[in-house]
Protein backbone atom coordinates (compact mmCIF):
# COMPACT_ATOMS: atom_id res chain seq x y z
CA UNK A 1 0.00 0.00 0.00
CA UNK A 2 2.91 2.41 1.22
CA UNK A 3 4.45 1.39 -2.38
CA UNK A 4 1.75 2.06 -4.11
CA UNK A 5 1.26 5.40 -2.35
CA UNK A 6 4.58 6.25 -3.09
CA UNK A 7 4.51 5.27 -6.90
CA UNK A 8 1.27 6.71 -7.39
CA UNK A 9 2.99 9.88 -5.94
CA UNK A 10 5.96 10.11 -8.34
CA UNK A 11 3.49 9.81 -10.82
CA UNK A 12 1.19 12.70 -9.90
CA UNK A 13 4.48 14.44 -9.56
CA UNK A 14 6.13 13.58 -12.15
CA UNK A 15 2.99 15.23 -14.16
CA UNK A 16 2.05 11.51 -15.55
CA UNK A 17 -2.02 10.98 -15.61
CA UNK A 18 -2.43 8.13 -13.04
CA UNK A 19 -5.60 6.63 -15.36
CA UNK A 20 -6.07 2.98 -16.36
CA UNK A 21 -3.85 2.92 -19.06
CA UNK A 22 -6.54 0.50 -20.89
CA UNK A 23 -7.78 3.19 -23.09
CA UNK A 24 -4.72 4.26 -24.05
CA UNK A 25 -4.60 3.76 -28.21
CA UNK A 26 -5.04 7.35 -30.16
CA UNK A 27 -7.68 6.61 -32.57
CA UNK A 28 -8.82 10.08 -32.76
CA UNK A 29 -11.21 12.90 -31.39
CA UNK A 30 -14.77 12.06 -31.59
CA UNK A 31 -16.86 15.14 -30.86
CA UNK A 32 -20.37 14.12 -29.41
CA UNK A 33 -23.26 16.96 -29.36
CA UNK A 34 -26.09 16.43 -27.15
CA UNK A 35 -29.15 18.34 -26.85
CA UNK A 36 -29.67 18.93 -23.08
CA UNK A 37 -29.41 17.26 -19.71
CA UNK A 38 -32.81 18.29 -18.52
CA UNK A 39 -33.98 14.57 -19.25
CA UNK A 40 -32.01 11.71 -18.16
CA UNK A 41 -32.22 9.78 -21.56
CA UNK A 42 -29.63 12.63 -23.06
CA UNK A 43 -27.56 11.91 -20.06
CA UNK A 44 -27.55 8.19 -20.69
CA UNK A 45 -26.97 8.50 -24.57
CA UNK A 46 -23.92 10.77 -23.36
CA UNK A 47 -22.54 8.20 -21.25
CA UNK A 48 -23.00 5.16 -22.96
CA UNK A 49 -21.49 6.99 -26.34
CA UNK A 50 -18.04 8.19 -24.28
CA UNK A 51 -18.03 4.70 -22.80
CA UNK A 52 -17.96 2.72 -25.89
CA UNK A 53 -15.80 5.55 -27.65
CA UNK A 54 -13.39 5.23 -25.11
CA UNK A 55 -13.23 1.74 -24.72
CA UNK A 56 -12.22 1.53 -28.45
CA UNK A 57 -9.50 4.25 -28.00
CA UNK A 58 -11.17 7.01 -29.23
CA UNK A 59 -10.71 10.51 -27.54
CA UNK A 60 -14.15 12.07 -26.53
CA UNK A 61 -15.23 15.51 -26.40
CA UNK A 62 -18.84 15.48 -25.12
CA UNK A 63 -21.45 18.84 -24.73
CA UNK A 64 -24.99 19.06 -23.70
CA UNK A 65 -26.89 22.29 -25.16
CA UNK A 66 -29.26 22.78 -22.68
CA UNK A 67 -31.57 22.92 -25.47
CA UNK A 68 -30.19 26.50 -26.71
CA UNK A 69 -29.57 26.35 -30.35
CA UNK A 70 -27.07 28.96 -30.47
CA UNK A 71 -24.89 27.11 -28.26
CA UNK A 72 -25.26 23.83 -29.92
CA UNK A 73 -23.42 25.31 -32.93
CA UNK A 74 -20.48 26.94 -30.94
CA UNK A 75 -20.26 23.77 -29.16
CA UNK A 76 -20.15 22.00 -32.58
CA UNK A 77 -18.00 24.74 -34.10
CA UNK A 78 -15.25 24.34 -30.98
CA UNK A 79 -14.88 20.46 -31.95
CA UNK A 80 -14.34 21.28 -35.93
CA UNK A 81 -11.57 23.64 -34.47
CA UNK A 82 -10.11 20.99 -32.08
CA UNK A 83 -9.65 18.56 -35.07
CA UNK A 84 -12.62 16.07 -34.17
CA UNK A 85 -12.55 13.05 -36.80
CA UNK A 86 -16.27 12.00 -36.63
CA UNK A 87 -19.17 14.11 -34.98
CA UNK A 88 -21.76 12.62 -33.66
CA UNK A 89 -24.89 15.07 -33.52
CA UNK A 90 -28.27 14.85 -31.54
CA UNK A 91 -29.97 18.18 -33.04
CA UNK A 92 -31.95 20.31 -31.03
CA UNK A 93 -33.43 21.99 -34.21
CA UNK A 94 -32.29 19.30 -37.34
CA UNK A 95 -32.35 22.23 -39.31
CA UNK A 96 -30.12 24.96 -37.98
CA UNK A 97 -26.75 23.44 -38.50
CA UNK A 98 -26.51 23.38 -42.21
CA UNK A 99 -23.56 26.13 -42.34
CA UNK A 100 -21.60 24.31 -38.96
CA UNK A 101 -22.29 21.19 -41.06
CA UNK A 102 -20.19 22.55 -43.94
CA UNK A 103 -17.81 23.38 -42.41
CA UNK A 104 -17.01 20.00 -41.09
CA UNK A 105 -17.36 18.54 -44.32
CA UNK A 106 -14.68 21.21 -45.81
CA UNK A 107 -12.43 20.08 -43.02
CA UNK A 108 -13.18 16.38 -44.20
CA UNK A 109 -14.97 15.57 -41.22
CA UNK A 110 -17.73 12.40 -40.71
CA UNK A 111 -21.26 13.21 -39.51
CA UNK A 112 -23.68 11.08 -37.95
CA UNK A 113 -26.99 12.20 -37.16
CA UNK A 114 -27.62 10.78 -33.39
CA UNK A 115 -31.38 9.69 -32.91
CA UNK A 116 -32.27 12.71 -34.24
CA UNK A 117 -32.30 13.30 -38.29
CA UNK A 118 -30.26 16.48 -39.61
CA UNK A 119 -32.23 18.19 -42.16
CA UNK A 120 -31.55 20.64 -44.77
CA UNK A 121 -27.97 19.98 -45.42
CA UNK A 122 -25.98 17.27 -48.07
CA UNK A 123 -23.37 16.99 -44.85
CA UNK A 124 -24.76 14.30 -42.57
CA UNK A 125 -23.42 10.89 -43.84
CA UNK A 126 -25.14 8.48 -41.43
CA UNK A 127 -28.20 8.09 -39.04
CA UNK A 128 -28.30 5.83 -35.86
CA UNK A 129 -31.66 6.20 -34.44
CA UNK A 130 -34.68 3.82 -33.05
CA UNK A 131 -37.79 2.59 -35.72
CA UNK A 132 -39.49 6.18 -34.83
CA UNK A 133 -42.76 5.24 -36.80
CA UNK A 134 -43.25 2.09 -34.84
CA UNK A 135 -42.59 4.06 -31.44
CA UNK A 136 -45.60 6.20 -32.14
CA UNK A 137 -47.79 2.61 -33.69
CA UNK A 138 -46.80 1.17 -30.08
CA UNK A 139 -47.82 4.28 -28.10
CA UNK A 140 -51.08 4.13 -29.60
CA UNK A 141 -51.28 0.45 -29.49
CA UNK A 142 -50.63 0.37 -25.99
CA UNK A 143 -53.83 3.31 -25.59
CA UNK A 144 -55.46 0.99 -27.84
CA UNK A 145 -55.05 -2.20 -25.52
CA UNK A 146 -56.02 -0.36 -22.25
CA UNK A 147 -59.02 1.29 -23.32
CA UNK A 148 -60.11 -2.45 -25.31
CA UNK A 149 -61.08 0.11 -27.86
CA UNK A 150 -59.95 -2.69 -30.85
CA UNK A 151 -63.28 -4.79 -29.26
CA UNK A 152 -65.34 -2.59 -27.42
CA UNK A 153 -67.50 0.32 -29.09
CA UNK A 154 -66.82 3.16 -27.19
CA UNK A 155 -66.63 6.01 -27.01
CA UNK A 156 -63.81 6.88 -25.71
CA UNK A 157 -62.08 10.13 -25.00
CA UNK A 158 -58.97 10.96 -26.10
CA UNK A 159 -56.43 13.97 -26.31
CA UNK A 160 -53.18 13.97 -28.30
CA UNK A 161 -50.19 15.46 -27.76
CA UNK A 162 -47.22 15.47 -30.25
CA UNK A 163 -43.64 16.27 -29.73
CA UNK A 164 -41.06 19.32 -30.80
CA UNK A 165 -41.78 20.75 -34.27
CA UNK A 166 -38.49 21.13 -34.94
CA UNK A 167 -37.11 17.80 -34.24
CA UNK A 168 -38.00 15.65 -37.15
CA UNK A 169 -38.89 12.57 -34.81
CA UNK A 170 -42.00 14.15 -33.39
CA UNK A 171 -43.82 14.02 -37.03
CA UNK A 172 -42.53 9.95 -37.13
CA UNK A 173 -44.03 9.54 -33.81
CA UNK A 174 -47.24 11.36 -34.40
CA UNK A 175 -48.03 9.65 -37.98
CA UNK A 176 -47.04 6.09 -36.50
CA UNK A 177 -49.45 6.64 -33.84
CA UNK A 178 -52.19 8.20 -35.86
CA UNK A 179 -52.15 5.27 -38.20
CA UNK A 180 -53.25 3.49 -35.56
CA UNK A 181 -55.69 6.16 -33.50
CA UNK A 182 -57.34 7.85 -37.04
CA UNK A 183 -59.35 4.48 -38.23
CA UNK A 184 -60.87 4.61 -34.89
CA UNK A 185 -61.67 7.96 -34.54
CA UNK A 186 -63.08 7.43 -38.23
CA UNK A 187 -65.18 4.53 -36.86
CA UNK A 188 -66.69 7.50 -34.00
CA UNK A 189 -64.76 4.68 -31.35
CA UNK A 190 -62.37 7.21 -30.36
CA UNK A 191 -63.62 10.87 -29.76
CA UNK A 192 -61.08 13.76 -29.85
CA UNK A 193 -62.81 15.59 -27.70
CA UNK A 194 -61.21 19.29 -27.96
CA UNK A 195 -61.38 18.72 -31.69
CA UNK A 196 -57.08 19.42 -31.90
CA UNK A 197 -55.64 17.30 -33.99
CA UNK A 198 -52.84 17.73 -36.21
CA UNK A 199 -48.88 19.05 -35.60
CA UNK A 200 -50.04 21.88 -36.17
CA UNK A 201 -52.00 22.30 -33.59
CA UNK A 202 -50.77 19.63 -30.80
CA UNK A 203 -47.07 20.10 -30.95
CA UNK A 204 -45.32 20.82 -27.88
CA UNK A 205 -42.06 23.34 -28.24
CA UNK A 206 -38.58 21.29 -27.19
CA UNK A 207 -40.66 18.57 -25.34
CA UNK A 208 -41.53 21.26 -22.24
CA UNK A 209 -43.58 19.25 -19.78
CA UNK A 210 -44.92 22.56 -18.49
CA UNK A 211 -45.87 23.68 -22.14
CA UNK A 212 -47.71 20.53 -21.90
CA UNK A 213 -49.29 20.69 -18.52
CA UNK A 214 -50.71 23.99 -19.43
CA UNK A 215 -52.45 22.92 -22.45
CA UNK A 216 -53.74 20.02 -20.71
CA UNK A 217 -55.02 21.99 -18.22
CA UNK A 218 -56.36 24.47 -20.89
CA UNK A 219 -58.51 21.54 -22.40
CA UNK A 220 -59.42 19.72 -19.09
CA UNK A 221 -61.36 23.19 -18.38
CA UNK A 222 -62.57 24.00 -22.04
CA UNK A 223 -64.04 20.17 -23.08
CA UNK A 224 -63.88 17.83 -20.19
CA UNK A 225 -66.42 19.62 -17.26
CA UNK A 226 -69.04 17.73 -17.93
CA UNK A 227 -67.74 13.69 -19.69
CA UNK A 228 -64.49 12.36 -18.65
CA UNK A 229 -61.24 11.78 -20.77
CA UNK A 230 -59.75 8.55 -21.16
CA UNK A 231 -56.90 8.53 -22.78
CA UNK A 232 -53.79 10.77 -24.10
CA UNK A 233 -51.32 10.32 -26.56
CA UNK A 234 -48.31 11.67 -25.26
CA UNK A 235 -45.13 11.12 -26.67
CA UNK A 236 -42.69 11.35 -24.06
CA UNK A 237 -42.34 10.97 -20.55
CA UNK A 238 -41.45 14.35 -19.76
CA UNK A 239 -44.73 15.51 -21.09
CA UNK A 240 -46.56 12.44 -19.92
CA UNK A 241 -45.78 13.39 -16.08
CA UNK A 242 -47.04 17.08 -16.97
CA UNK A 243 -50.39 15.45 -18.39
CA UNK A 244 -50.41 12.98 -15.26
CA UNK A 245 -50.06 16.25 -12.67
CA UNK A 246 -52.43 18.59 -14.56
CA UNK A 247 -55.19 15.69 -15.00
CA UNK A 248 -54.10 15.01 -11.21
CA UNK A 249 -55.30 18.49 -10.14
CA UNK A 250 -58.54 18.27 -11.11
CA UNK A 251 -59.06 15.08 -9.69
CA UNK A 252 -58.49 11.84 -11.81
CA UNK A 253 -57.01 8.94 -10.26
CA UNK A 254 -59.45 9.08 -7.03
CA UNK A 255 -62.77 8.35 -6.39
CA UNK A 256 -65.03 7.62 -9.62
CA UNK A 257 -62.60 9.21 -11.40
CA UNK A 258 -60.34 7.00 -12.97
CA UNK A 259 -56.55 7.86 -14.39
CA UNK A 260 -57.01 8.09 -17.88
CA UNK A 261 -54.50 5.77 -19.77
CA UNK A 262 -51.11 7.96 -20.90
CA UNK A 263 -48.40 6.89 -23.03
CA UNK A 264 -44.73 7.74 -23.03
CA UNK A 265 -41.46 7.43 -24.52
CA UNK A 266 -37.67 6.66 -22.73
CA UNK A 267 -38.51 4.37 -19.94
CA UNK A 268 -37.19 7.54 -17.86
CA UNK A 269 -37.30 6.75 -14.02
CA UNK A 270 -40.22 8.95 -12.54
CA UNK A 271 -42.14 7.51 -15.45
CA UNK A 272 -41.42 3.54 -14.43
CA UNK A 273 -42.47 4.48 -10.95
CA UNK A 274 -45.82 6.10 -12.23
CA UNK A 275 -46.46 2.80 -14.30
CA UNK A 276 -45.55 0.90 -11.42
CA UNK A 277 -47.84 3.32 -8.90
CA UNK A 278 -50.59 2.55 -11.67
CA UNK A 279 -50.86 5.83 -12.65
CA UNK A 280 -48.66 6.50 -16.13
CA UNK A 281 -49.53 3.34 -18.22
CA UNK A 282 -46.77 3.03 -21.28
CA UNK A 283 -43.57 3.82 -22.19
CA UNK A 284 -41.14 2.53 -24.90
CA UNK A 285 -37.73 1.57 -24.26
CA UNK A 286 -35.51 2.55 -26.27
CA UNK A 287 -32.19 0.97 -25.19
CA UNK A 288 -29.73 3.68 -25.29
CA UNK A 289 -26.63 1.23 -24.94
CA UNK A 290 -27.68 -0.24 -28.05
CA UNK A 291 -27.79 2.96 -30.12
CA UNK A 292 -24.34 3.65 -28.84
CA UNK A 293 -23.00 0.50 -29.94
CA UNK A 294 -24.74 0.80 -33.51
CA UNK A 295 -23.13 4.82 -33.81
CA UNK A 296 -19.69 4.17 -32.85
CA UNK A 297 -19.64 1.01 -35.19
CA UNK A 298 -20.65 3.36 -37.57
CA UNK A 299 -17.54 5.75 -36.15
CA UNK A 300 -15.03 3.03 -36.61
CA UNK A 301 -16.07 1.72 -40.32
CA UNK A 302 -16.03 5.54 -41.62
CA UNK A 303 -12.88 6.02 -40.12
CA UNK A 304 -11.41 2.67 -40.97
CA UNK A 305 -13.05 3.72 -45.06
CA UNK A 306 -15.34 0.93 -44.80
CA UNK A 307 -19.05 1.65 -45.14
CA UNK A 308 -20.94 0.92 -42.20
CA UNK A 309 -23.54 -1.40 -41.59
CA UNK A 310 -27.36 0.00 -42.46
CA UNK A 311 -30.58 -1.27 -42.70
CA UNK A 312 -32.82 1.35 -44.04
CA UNK A 313 -31.80 3.37 -47.10
CA UNK A 314 -35.15 4.72 -47.87
CA UNK A 315 -37.26 6.43 -45.22
CA UNK A 316 -35.77 9.62 -43.82
CA UNK A 317 -35.13 11.79 -46.65
CA UNK A 318 -33.52 14.61 -45.43
CA UNK A 319 -34.77 17.59 -47.64
CA UNK A 320 -31.58 16.74 -49.54
CA UNK A 321 -30.99 13.50 -49.75
CA UNK A 322 -31.75 9.99 -48.18
CA UNK A 323 -29.86 9.32 -45.06
CA UNK A 324 -28.64 5.89 -44.97
CA UNK A 325 -29.78 5.01 -41.78
CA UNK A 326 -29.59 1.77 -39.11
CA UNK A 327 -32.96 1.31 -37.38
CA UNK A 328 -32.84 -0.42 -34.09
CA UNK A 329 -36.46 -1.51 -32.41
CA UNK A 330 -38.45 -0.06 -29.48
CA UNK A 331 -40.28 -2.06 -27.04
CA UNK A 332 -43.07 -1.20 -25.28
CA UNK A 333 -43.30 -1.07 -21.58
CA UNK A 334 -46.44 -1.13 -19.46
CA UNK A 335 -47.36 -2.63 -15.31
CA UNK A 336 -47.00 -6.08 -16.92
CA UNK A 337 -43.84 -6.48 -18.65
CA UNK A 338 -42.18 -3.47 -16.23
CA UNK A 339 -39.65 -5.81 -14.80
CA UNK A 340 -37.49 -6.34 -18.58
CA UNK A 341 -35.86 -3.19 -17.43
CA UNK A 342 -33.98 -4.69 -14.66
CA UNK A 343 -33.58 -8.07 -16.50
CA UNK A 344 -32.31 -6.57 -19.36
CA UNK A 345 -29.94 -4.77 -16.57
CA UNK A 346 -31.05 -1.13 -17.95
CA UNK A 347 -31.62 -0.56 -14.56
CA UNK A 348 -30.79 -2.00 -11.05
CA UNK A 349 -34.40 -2.84 -9.18
CA UNK A 350 -33.29 -0.24 -6.34
CA UNK A 351 -33.32 2.74 -9.62
CA UNK A 352 -37.12 2.10 -10.14
CA UNK A 353 -38.48 1.00 -6.72
C1 LIG B 1 -36.23 11.29 -29.01
C2 LIG B 1 -37.12 10.77 -27.92
C3 LIG B 1 -37.26 11.79 -26.82
C4 LIG B 1 -37.55 13.17 -27.35
C5 LIG B 1 -37.48 14.21 -26.26
C6 LIG B 1 -36.75 12.60 -29.47
O1 LIG B 1 -36.00 13.08 -30.54
O2 LIG B 1 -36.20 10.35 -30.07
O3 LIG B 1 -36.59 9.58 -27.41
O4 LIG B 1 -38.33 11.42 -25.99
O5 LIG B 1 -36.67 13.51 -28.39
O6 LIG B 1 -36.20 14.28 -25.72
Amino acid sequence: MKLFKTVAMAAIMAGVAFAAPAFSQDKGLVGVAMPTKSSARWIADGDNMIKVLQERGYQTDLQYAEDDIPNQLSQIENMITKGAKVLVVASIDGTTLSDVLAQAHDAGIKVIAYDRLIRDTPNVDYYATFDNFQVGVLQATTLVKALKADTEAGPFNIELFGGSPDDNNAYFFYDGAMSVLQPLIDKGTLVVGSGQTGMDKVATLRWDPATAQARMDAILSSTYSDKKLNAVLSPYDGISIGILSSVKGVGYGSGDMPMPFVSGQDAEVPSVKSIIAGEQYSTIFKDTRDLAKVTVDMVDSVMSGKEPQVNDTKTYNNGVKVVPSYLLKPVAIDKTNVDLLVKSGYYTEAQIK
